[in-house]
């Protein structure tokens, strides 16, 4: 049976490094505070902005607040993305998104100073996991794939990681940092020719299509080491991921679960994109 990689022991070695860092700028003065932007209520949004409270607050963060009626006005949310820009006592902005008005979402995210942007809502941070210049902060949900990989010592230099999906959001950026750790990428989507193939041929597989089941004993090998970044509901309402645990575990080395793997390592990783850029403030 497939080792399982759970998230829990990652989100915590990282959360104790971030509780020093945070009591370091304590010290000096600094106190890391987010802003968390959200408009309406919607389930999934409230559901992270509790396991992002709980986080924060564990490791010594601060928050600041701006709810939003999903009626308001563009205006309404450009003078709240003003206020965090303006303010200096806040140095990371979270907005959930996507919302109705996308337009509006394009501009709040394109006005968030870079040094805020602790989530990759603006192009330049996007851009910089491109280019790999270092500057901004990856996706956290990509992000979070890398600390999962360090954390159980998985090495990826000259790797053939094969990725499924190519969203803006996951598969492109994680694609790009796993390439940043010289592994060699193969990315996939729906009109990749032979996934079961691609994906048998690769000693690393990221999932992230949010197709329930996806990755079946036909797309694997032994040896293999599965991560799972697909969360998907299915109609009886329990969480899953993009892999057939079921059929896969009994043939591969290691595997994240569905909850509890990286879904479970994103909060601790916005929490270090806070704290670093609280250390850039100082
Ligand atoms: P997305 O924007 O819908 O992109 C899905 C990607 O997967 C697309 O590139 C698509 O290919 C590809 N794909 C879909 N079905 C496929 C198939 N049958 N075969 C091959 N490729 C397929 O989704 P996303 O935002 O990247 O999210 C992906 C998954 O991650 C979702 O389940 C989402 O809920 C989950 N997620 C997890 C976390 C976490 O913290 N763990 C955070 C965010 C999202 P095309 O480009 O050809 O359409």
């Amino acid at each position: 049976m497939a080792e399982l990689l759970k998230g829990a022991p990652v989100a915590a070695a990282i959360s104790e490094e971030l509780m020093k860092r945070c009591e370091e700028l304590k010290k000096k003065g600094i106190i890391p505070c987010a802003a968390i932007v959200r408009v309406g209520e919607r389930p999934d949004d409230l559901a992270y902005e509790k396991g992002a409270l709980k986080r924060f607050e564990n490791i010594g963060i601060e928050v600041r607040h701006f709810v939003l009626p999903t009626d308001c006005t563009r205006s309404e949310l450009l003078s709240v993305t003003d206020t965090v820009n303006s303010d200096s006592s806040i140095h990371g902005c979270l907005m959930f998104r996507p919302l109705q008005d996308r337009e509006t979402e394009k501009e709040a995210c394109k006005r968030l100073l870079p040094e805020k942007d602790i989530d990759c809502m603006t192009s330049g941070s996007l851009g910089s996991v491109f280019t790999g210049s270092g500057t901004g902060f990856p996706p956290c949900t990509a992000q979070a794939v890398i600390e999962l990989c360090d954390h159980y010592g998985i090495g990826l230099e000259g790797r053939e990681i094969a990725v499924v999906g190519r969203s803006l959001v996951i598969g492109r950026p994680v694609s790009m940092l796993l390439m940043q750790r010289n592994a060699t990428v193969t990315m996939c989507h729906t009109r990749t020719a032979d996934l079961a193939g691609v994906c048998r041929r690769a000693d690393i597989i990221v999932a992230a299509a949010g197709h329930a089941g996806l990755i079946t004993s036909e797309h694997v090998r032994p040896g293999q080491i599965v991560i799972d970044v697909g969360i998907n509901v299915t109609p009886e309402g329990r969480l899953t991921g993009d892999v057939d645990s079921a059929s896969v575990e009994p043939v591969v080395a290691a595997l994240t679960p569905v909850p509890g793997g990286v879904g479970s390592i994103t909060t601790a990783v916005l929490a270090k994109h806070v704290i670093s850029a609280a250390q850039n403030c100082a």
